[in-house]
């Protein structure tokens, strides 16, 4: 099923990996951390949305896109030089490609998302502050048919092949498909091949992956939802979606995102990509209080709280202990 969509998501997803590691390459320095500059991330992820926007118009036509970005500040005349950067970068890989028509491209990630017949939704680049860091990111492009997510496409240029080897070869595309599994091949070429969860039978065994940000997930609740599991291995702490893989390909088996604002709403393009690559791993994935993900209420997740994916059979045990440590559902 999808073979058109789904090499069409490949392309534009790996022409996006380029990008942004043609990005970091050339813009990402210490002076940038220190300075707190965030302009490369910036540069990168309108650069990437540009891409990835501009290779689904030509093959799908004006088809929905719920993008993280619009190109609103980029036509501000104060940002002329980012504009600038954001051009050549996407020239470096679609040389034809006008200001009007990169700018457009961008702008088209500005639909509402909904229960409508079908939409793509991209996070051009997730974990910008793992990108900042020479960490982790990824870029993550879903189609959604009727709030099923169908494709999930997973880039992340810098996750090693192998967990087992953190300072080998680096850069990793993850394709799931409905129905189909989840495969995994080296973005700098390669055979693809499947993967799955890891087999852990009881909570205990598992590792958990959550996000280095502790403004993102409360690391505070994860420890003590972790003791109650019996939990004995230290937290493996990574930006973006590579969370969802490391959960696909068994380097985890639980995923804890855990809310830290009773008020923040997940965004869909930071877990629907995600979302697919689990569970057609075999994995789970679910909010905090086991409900599934609602991905057909617009550009977040509003009926949902948090996120917990995990390899399947331990779900419900670690739902259990979740439901321990936060506080209970209101309504
Ligand atoms: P991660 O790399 O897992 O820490 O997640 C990065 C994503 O966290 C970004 O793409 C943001 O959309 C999202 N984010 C921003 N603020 C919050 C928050 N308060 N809670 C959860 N996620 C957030
Ligand atoms: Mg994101």
């Amino acid at each position: 099923m999808y073979p058109n969509e789904r090499q069409t998501a490949v392309q534009a997803v790996l022409e996006a990996c380029r990008l942004c590691r043609a990005v970091q390459a050339r813009l990402v320095s210490e002076d940038t951390l220190k300075k707190k500059d965030e302009s490369p991330v910036t540069v990168a992820d309108f650069g990437a949305q540009a891409i990835v926007s501009a290779e689904l118009a030509a093959a799908f036509g004006d088809e929905p896109l719920v993008g993280e970005e619009d190109a609103a500040a980029l036509r501000n005349p104060a940002n002329a030089t980012l504009a600038e950067q954001v051009f050549a970068h996407v020239r470096a890989l679609r040389p034809a490609d006008t200001a009007e028509a990169i700018l457009a491209a961008i702008d088209r990630g500005r639909h509402p998302g909904g229960a409508g017949s079908r939409y793509w939704t991209l996070d051009p680049i997730d974990g910008t502050k793992g990108f900042l860091r020479g960490d982790q990111y990824a870029v993550a492009l879903a189609l959604i048919e009727r709030g099923q997510i169908v494709v999930g496409v997973l880039g992340c240029p810098s996750l090693p092949l192998h967990a087992v080897d953190p300072h080998g070869p680096r850069g990793c595309l993850f394709t799931a498909v409905r129905g189909e599994g989840t495969t995994v091949r080296p973005i700098d070429g390669g055979n693809e091949h499947p993967i799955r969860v890891a087999d852990v039978a009881t909570a205990a065994e598992a590792v958990v992956c959550e996000s280095v940000e502790s403004a993102h997930s409360a690391h505070d609740d994860a420890a003590k939802i972790a003791g109650l599991l019996g939990i004995t291995a230290p937290p493996f702490r990574i930006d973006s979606q590579c969370k969802y893989a490391a959960v696909a390909r068994g380097d985890a088996s639980v995923y804890l995102r855990l809310p830290t604002r009773a008020d923040y709403e997940e965004r869909i393009w930071d877990h629907a990509a995600g979302w697919l690559v689990v569970k057609e791993a075999s994995g789970e994935v679910s909010d905090v209080y086991g409900r599934p993900l609602d991905f057909s209420l617009g550009r977040t997740l509003r009926n949902n709280k948090g996120v917990i994916a995990t390899s399947g059979r331990i779900h419900a045990e670690v739902i259990r202990a979740v439901g321990q440590v936060l506080p209970p559902r209101k309504g």
